[in-house]
């Protein structure tokens, strides 16, 4: 198991932060169901490409009742230029359908509720209970798992239910939320999959993996 002590998960905090002090939620939204579905189109795809197609599928659908009776073939003609789009437009209307049917047309806001949606995996729900719910969570994608590893504080082989037991247990649960940020921030713009900025990087004295 990776391992990792307090002054270096401080020191991980603390120059992260410097960089990103205004490290958010990136995804446009004006409800919970906006965030909700926001959140199920940004699965292996980009922040940049949800919402350039947000706008039109919100104006369109601005209630869980619009969409629970919108025709397939419309919302997948708001939203193809995103991966996997057939998929994510079934789940939308089946999302939107179930809460209506079992829900009262209102979102769930536990865990295990959110995880029964069609569409809705750990990370979403994650995400939507931190971002609208403020409830500490951290949600992994594949920037937090990236950059943990890279910093010694997960393992390459772990899933990412294990990455967020591993982060749970070394940051503060005051921090959690904030942490998520930074991590997907720190992964996005600067320790990046391919040419991570590792020559200017504040962290390369601890980091595991350096690209120099
Ligand atoms: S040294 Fe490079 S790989 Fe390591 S944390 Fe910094 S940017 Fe990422």
């Amino acid at each position: 198991m990776a391992k990792i002590s307090i002054p270096d998960t401080n020191l991980i905090y603390n120059e992260i932060h410097a960089l990103f002090p205004n490290a958010r939620c990136e995804l446009l939204y004006d409800s919970d169901f906006h965030l909700l579905i926001a959140i199920m189109l940004s699965a292996q795809t980009t922040d940049i490409s949800v919402n350039r197609v947000t706008p039109k599928l919100f104006a369109k659908y601005r209630t869980i009742s619009d969409l629970s009776n919108a025709h397939i073939h419309e919302i997948e003609d708001i939203i193809k230029s995103i991966g996997l789009y057939r998929n994510k437009a079934k789940n939308m209307k089946a999302l939107a359908e179930r809460i209506t049917n079992d829900f009262n047309g209102n979102i769930p806001s536990s865990q295990k509720e959110l995880e029964s949606l069609p569409g809705v995996g750990r990370k979403t729900a994650n995400v939507y209970l931190s971002e609208w719910h403020k409830i500490p969570r951290i949600a992994v994608d594949t920037h937090v798992k990236r950059v943990s590893v890279r910093l010694g504080m997960a393992d390459e082989k772990d899933s990412p239910e294990k990455v967020e037991e591993k982060l749970m247990k070394i940051f503060q649960e005051e921090k959690w939320i904030e942490i998520h940020h930074l991590l997907i921030f720190f992964g996005r713009y600067f320790c990046k999959a391919i040419k991570p900025e590792c020559h200017q990087c504040p962290l390369l004295p601890i980091c595991t993996k350096p690209l120099l």
